[in-house]
């Protein structure tokens, strides 16, 4: 973060979680701009323009995924969305909607603060900085040459598990959906194929995970897709 502080909006009708979110980020210097409905946040995003969202799904006015549209139709900050664990749909129509990530309630501080940098690098990083070359652990993806080595061993990837990787990477420390991975890699006719996903990321981690079965970067989101775990 330069000098000028980042300012987060958080629409969130739950006052204990408006406090606790608001604490959390004011102990990292956040500015952080509280609303308790979608109207009234659509209303702050528009005249503040913060450099990021904090989106619960389940508001009093308007349906949190109505207030991610409004703001997509003119605002590309990024957006984490909360929801109850009873929201699983929800929160998948929220990521192929344009949010950027999610988190679960009860969520710790920890963790959101872990999203909230994410997500804002994502936001500030060129795409020079992410057309380079990753170093994570033993794993080293040149993503101009399409080399990927593990442990210092040039491994062979085909075409797809090479492309669910790159997708993966590119969005380093975000989930991306079952149905984004499978639009990007298999085209739109493909968006409800989810066992092609499954096979591939088997393969993938066969080849780059010590034990595929507790993976180190290819990490499973249950029902909702995977994230590449970039820390
Ligand atoms: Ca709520």
């Amino acid at each position: 973060m330069n000098d000028a502080r980042a300012v987060a909006l958080l629409i969130e009708d739950d006052p204990h979680i408006r406090r606790f979110v608001h604490t959390a980020l004011a102990s990292q210097g956040y500015e952080v701009i509280e609303s308790a409905n979608g109207e009234r946040g659509l209303t702050e995003a528009a005249a503040r323009k913060p450099d990021l969202v904090i989106l619960d799904l389940g508001l009093p006015d308007m349906d949190g995924i109505q207030v991610l549209h409004s703001l997509r139709e003119w605002a590309s900050m990024p957006v984490i969305v909360l929801s109850a664990r009873a929201m699983e749909s929800a929160k998948i129509m929220a990521l192929d909607s344009g949010a950027d990530d999610y988190l679960t309630k009860p969520f710790g501080a920890g963790e959101l603060l872990a999203r909230v940098r994410t997500a804002l690098r994502h936001a500030t990083a060129t795409g020079e900085q992410n057309a380079g070359v990753l170093t994570v652990g033993g794993l080293q993806v040149d993503l101009i040459r399409r080399k990927v080595v593990v442990d210092g061993r040039e491994i062979h990837l085909t075409p797809i598990e090479y492309g669910l990787l790159a997708i993966l990477i590119r969005n380093a420390g975000k989930v991306i959906t079952h149905r984004q991975l499978l639009r990007e890699i298999w085209g739109p006719s493909h968006v409800e194929d989810n066992h092609y996903v499954r096979i591939y990321m088997a393969q993938l981690r066969h080849k780059l995970e010590k034990n595929p079965a507790q993976p180190r970067y290819l990490v499973t989101e249950t029902g909702v897709g995977y994230r590449f775990a970039e820390e």
